[in-house]
């Protein structure tokens, strides 16, 4: 295996990320070393904070550009680079009158930002982060929430995991019915809250265990996703996918547990 290392960089702001158990988990399964590392935004210098500015998505209709952020947005960035909590003072998807309101940020343009951190072809950075990450599909000529970019440097967006798997159907027009009688959507949440994931949910760590899993495979073999729902490799689309092979099935399918063990 061509990687020595892999280097862990934490998301503070998510407790229910328990980091040991994520370096313990990778450690059992690779023959390579895991560090844990400090959140890596908190290291920025005043340039990196203003290019990650720049890179946010206003307009999910169309292709990258850079934005052009004012002098308060860019305080606002460096204040949540020092202390992600932070980003919990803004407006989430399911309270947004328009996505626009929504702090989004182009996931491959955050990538070349973070690619100053590979000084080597051994070390595998793995950046978890509370920022929700975005990619432009060019099939439907939108933007759309990333939970994982799978390159070196990769990002797992905790946001982008609780976002971009949809939900069920039901929940959205339940939640929508209950937002145009003016109220809150927490029955909604409630009644469905064993088919999706929300915000420090209690699941998160076995959900970015998966993850942690395609990042590596991806760099590994240049395949990260599975097609069986079987397989903690599964990119599912949907919530409840998503907590069936991870939460449930918890494993591995027979072609990739193969593929595991002869990387070790
Ligand atoms: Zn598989």
């Amino acid at each position: 295996m061509k990687f020595k290392k892999i280097i862990l960089y934490k998301e503070p702001a998510v407790s229910e990320i328990n980091i040991i158990q994520l370096r313990d988990f990778l450690e059992e399964k690779f023959s390579l070393s895991v560090q844990i590392a400090e959140n890596v935004f908190s290291q920025f210098n005043e340039e990196q904070v203003r290019s990650v500015s720049s890179i946010r998505i206003k307009d999910i209709k169309n292709s990258f550009t850079r934005y052009d952020y004012n002098e308060s947005e860019f305080e606002f960035e460096k204040k949540v680079s020092n202390d992600s909590s932070l980003m919990e003072s803004t407006i989430k998807v399911e309270n947004a009158d328009e996505i626009s309101q929504v702090f989004m940020y182009d996931g491959f343009e955050l990538q070349k930002i973070l690619r100053y951190l590979n000084k080597d072809e051994q070390t595998l950075h793995i950046i978890m982060t509370n920022r929700l990450t975005c990619t432009f599909d060019e099939n439907d000529n939108r933007y759309h929430a990333r939970a994982v970019i799978c390159a070196n440097p990769a990002i797992i967006s905790t946001t982008g995991i609780i976002e971009a798997p949809a939900k069920p159907r039901e929940y959205y027009f339940e939640a929508m019915a209950l937002k145009a009688q003016g109220l809150g959507i927490e029955s909604a949440k409630e009644k469905y809250k064993d088919k999706f994931l929300d915000y420090n949910d209690k699941r998160l760590t076995r959900i970015v265990e998966g993850y942690l899993l395609q990042v590596i495979f991806y760099n590994i073999t240049g395949e990260s996703f599975c097609e069986d729902i079987q397989c903690k490799l599964n990119n599912a689309h949907w919530q409840k996918d998503l907590l069936f092979s991870q939460i449930e099935i918890n494993s591995l399918c027979k072609k990739h547990s193969e593929i595991l063990k002869n990387l070790n």
